[in-house]
């Protein structure tokens, strides 16, 4: 059976995985080439320099597993720690409760604070949990299902302060990329990413999963009992530094991420950024124009790669996704975990710009109405200044 599909470009404007650009599609359209060839440290001597760029980081060293950003997540716990071992973590949100349960799963004793879903991991939190039996310390940078940024460089001065040293472990699965993260600055001992929006890539959300390791963590591997094989970094770090894998790589899309990368630097990672905090501008003043609520509640932690948007009463954000889906072919971010039904996500990350961003706020006034709100169409996009002059950062 043939399948249906609306006339007309598909908006895929989830918060990841994102649009490809079209040279990252036609890097990868290429034969296999042999993994164990002679090609291959040529291409991994520039993936590993370039996530380096993109980590922020002199001398940590980026270490690639097939696999998505839950497959960067499990490296990250099983490499630096030992069962029994204590943790602290703060649920702020469906990506960082899923970390919590991964690490009781392998053993660890969690100590998991609960935030209210849409409000940032507070350096006071920290401050007011953080003790010295607390081996590691878990935060999500950008929490997907809310749409909210930790302030990382406020949170580390905390860590200082207390007199504790525990690991930094970061996801940055949604922020990488598109947000600035500084591993270097704000010495984190691991960060770990998805290449769908990449870690890389966010161009490519969903393609490798990637932890990038300091050296307080490239020590902790040593004396783990963690039960680990495939996702033990340790072998895969010594090939890397040679330019290969010890298992077969996802080849084509190591050229995929090559390509990725070198249009972020191209860009400039600051620039990239602007860019994102521009557009999330536009989103957030829309969704003020639509007279609808931002789940973050802290104006400068509104995430700039994605806006989660709270219904309030009946109102189903599933319902609304589902008409923005099959009427307009725009794919929003639905509701994760307790907040079904209740939030709706719009994306705007990855390589896109004005124009796409513009064309999906319609694309959300549309389906509001039609999902029966009184939202007038324009008020988002149109009579506000919702795209100012786009700033370049030379
Ligand atoms: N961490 C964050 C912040 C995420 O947004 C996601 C997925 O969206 C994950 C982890 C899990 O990544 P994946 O679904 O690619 O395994």
């Amino acid at each position: 059976m043939t399948e249906q599909f609306l006339a007309g470009r598909h908006f895929l404007q989830i918060p990841g995985p994102t649009n490809l650009p079209e040279w990252v599609l036609r890097a990868m359209d290429r034969p296999v080439p042999d993994h164990r060839g002679a090609q291959m440290p040529a291409l991994v001597g520039e993936l590993r320099e370039n996530l380096r760029a993109l980590f922020k980081t002199e001398h940590a060293e980026p270490v690639l597993f097939p696999g998505s950003g839950t497959g960067g997540r499990e490296p990250a716990l099983v490499n630096t720690l030992s069962p029994g071992q204590r943790v602290l973590s703060f649920q702020n949100g469906h990506f960082a409760r899923l970390w919590a349960e991964i690490a009781r799963r392998h053993g660890l004793a969690v100590d998991e604070v609960q935030l209210r879903w849409g409000d940032p991991v507070r350096a006071a939190d920290v401050e007011a949990h953080l003790s010295a039996e607390h081996r590691a310390l878990l935060i999500v940078h950008n929490e997907t299902s809310t749409g909210v940024t930790t302030h990382l460089a406020a949170v580390r001065p905390t860590v200082d302060a207390s007199g504790h040293d525990p690991l930094l472990l970061v996801d940055t699965v949604s922020s990488l990329g598109s947000i600035d993260f500084r591993f270097d600055e704000w010495r984190v001992d691991v960060a770990l990413t998805g290449t769908q929006r990449a870690s890389c890539c966010h161009h490519q959300r969903r393609v490798n999963g990637g932890v990038c390791v300091g050296e307080r963590a490239q020590a902790a591997a040593e004396t783990s009992t963690a039960p680990r094989y495939f996702y033990d970094w340790r072998p895969v770090l010594d090939e890397m530094a040679g330019g290969y894998f010890p298992y077969t790589p996802a080849t084509l899309l190591l050229f995929g991420m090559r390509e990725a990368l070198r249009m972020l630097l191209e860009e400039g990672l600051e620039n990239v950024f602007a860019r994102h905090a521009l557009l999330a501008g536009a989103a957030r003043r829309a969704v003020a124009a639509w007279d609808l609520a931002l789940l973050c509640q802290e104006p400068d932690r509104a995430s700039n790669s994605l806006t989660a948007v709270a219904l309030d009463g009946e109102a189903d954000s599933d319902h609304l996704v589902h008409l923005a889906h099959e009427r307009l072919n725009l794919a929003l971010g639905v509701g994760l975990g307790k907040l079904k039904g209740r939030v709706f996500r719009i994306g705007h990350l990855g390589w896109l710009g004005e124009l796409e961003v513009l064309a999906t706020l319609a694309g959300v006034e549309l389906a509001l109405q039609l999902a029966g709100s009184s939202v007038a169409l324009g008020v988002g996009g149109g009579r506000r200044p919702a795209i100012p002059q786009r700033p370049l950062v030379s």
